[in-house]
């Protein structure tokens, strides 16, 4: 092979997406390489990914967690260079020897590297969709100024790619001949829950997906809607389409990824098994196809595709996500700051899984969104909302009621 090897940033390597990226890379170690790989603080988990794609540099956002990633890579006569600190995630992004960067870090952490990723002209795999409902308008200007290169990740979000005009990517404007888009949801594991039971829900039967294997802030995000709450907004920014054209559907047995309308009737769909290794590797090779060691979709197996129309009453979340996206500025942003506060208050068992909606609900209520035309100003109200929906979750109508 002639060609230069595709150096790759994984930000979130140690995550459930930076994993899947991490087993495709591995597979073709004549297309790609690992020039930086990125956690947050596990330290037994990077120095395993180090040891096994011999990286050139580590970055452990926990000072701690790095120095003790230094001496454990010392000590296995690895000469990957570790830096520290959030600040590392955006140095790493800039090098010269980084042609793509996979934003996998969860939440609004992911924020600032992966808008200097737009900033440095890569080519950005974008799964942290955090990222874009805090920032979308400054972000998908940064992506055409940095002459970056565009790729969503999240599979319903590529399957909208896959089915666009082949000339087409985000950052584009409106694709050409496009009507609506429609975007599939599984409905979680609480799709036919009883309403009365819903407030006694645990995080473990949060965390237990039906058809897919995520992080666990996403898979409780999947359970309240929130999930697709933000792939709304998510669609809205990369395909610069009106809320009233991005249409959500329940289908239990995900395997269609999310169809495209046309204007000519046609309806577009991409289908898959549910594995992330999929999308990945579309985002990788595009536009050319690799193996992604997914098995091959059998579609007597699956036998038949149900779709129906998800239940306001059951997830708020997705009518709190729409309501944001419509008071526009800062609110997804505050949206999004309450709802990690809140998944995070519900995994620690100090919050009903009822406790969700209503604490980004209040949120919303109390703060009054600005203006999202600056990195500083959207971080800001980041910051305010977090304070906000912590504040909310210490008052007994947040916090669960232990029997
Ligand atoms: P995960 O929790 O499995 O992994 C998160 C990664 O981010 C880890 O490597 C962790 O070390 C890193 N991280 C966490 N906090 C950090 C911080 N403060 N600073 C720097 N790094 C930090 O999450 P995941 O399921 O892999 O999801 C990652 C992103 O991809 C999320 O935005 C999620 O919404 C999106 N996504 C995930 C899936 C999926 O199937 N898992 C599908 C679509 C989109
Ligand atoms: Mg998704």
């Amino acid at each position: 092979m002639n060609a230069r090897l595709q150096g790759i940033a994984v930000l979130g390597a140690t995550g459930s997406i930076g994993l899947s990226t991490l087993d495709v890379v591995q597979r073709h170690p004549d297309r790609y390489r690992a020039v930086a790989l990125t956690a947050n603080r596990d330290v037994e988990g990077l120095l395993e990914l180090c040891r096994r794609h011999r990286p050139e540099w580590a970055v452990m956002v926990d000072a701690q967690a790095a120095e003790r990633l230094q001496r454990a890579l010392r000590d296995a006569a690895l000469d990957t260079e570790v830096l520290a600190g959030a600040e590392a995630l955006c140095r790493v992004v800039g090098l010269a020897q980084v042609d793509t960067v996979m934003s996998a870090i969860v939440g609004a952490a992911g924020l600032l590297p992966t808008l200097e990723a737009a900033r440095c002209g890569k080519r950005i795999l974008l799964a942290n969709k955090e990222a874009l409902v805090m920032s979308g308008g400054l972000f998908m200007r940064q992506v055409v100024a940095g002459g970056a290169t565009l790729l969503p990740v999240d599979s319903e979000h590529n399957a909208l790619f896959q089915s666009m005009p082949a000339d087409y990517l985000p950052g584009a404007g409106r694709p050409d001949g496009v009507t609506r888009v429609l975007l599939t949801a599984s409905g979680g594991p609480f799709r036919t829950t009883a309403p009365e039971q819903m407030s006694k829900l645990s995080p473990e039967q949060a965390c237990a997906h039906p058809n897919w294997e995520m992080g666990r802030k996403i898979s409780v995000d999947s359970a309240t809607m929130m999930n697709k709450g933000l792939e709304v907004i998510e669609a809205c920014w990369l395909f610069a389409l009106p809320q009233e054209d991005v249409q959500v559907i329940i289908h239990p047995q995900s395997v269609v990824h999310s169809m495209v309308q046309y204007h000519d009737g046609s309806v577009l769909a991409q289908l898959g098994n549910p594995d992330m290794r999929t999308p990945i590797a579309h985002c990788l090779a595009w536009p050319r196809r690799v193996d992604a060691g997914v098995e091959p979709l059998d579609i007597f197996a699956v036998g038949r595709l149900d779709f129906e129309a998800p239940d306001p009453q059951r997830f708020p979340c997705l009518r709190l996500a729409q309501e944001a996206w419509h008071a526009g500025g800062t609110a997804p942003a505050i949206l999004n700051a309450a709802n990690e506060v809140a998944v995070q208050a519900f995994l620690d068992r100090q919050l009903a899984f009822t406790g969700i909606p209503a604490i980004i609900e209040s949120t919303l209520e109390k703060l009054s969104p600005g203006a999202a035309d600056s990195v500083e100003r959207i971080l800001e109200d980041d910051v305010r909302a977090r304070a906000c929906a912590l504040d909310l979750v210490g008052t007994p109508s947040g916090r669960r009621v232990m029997l």
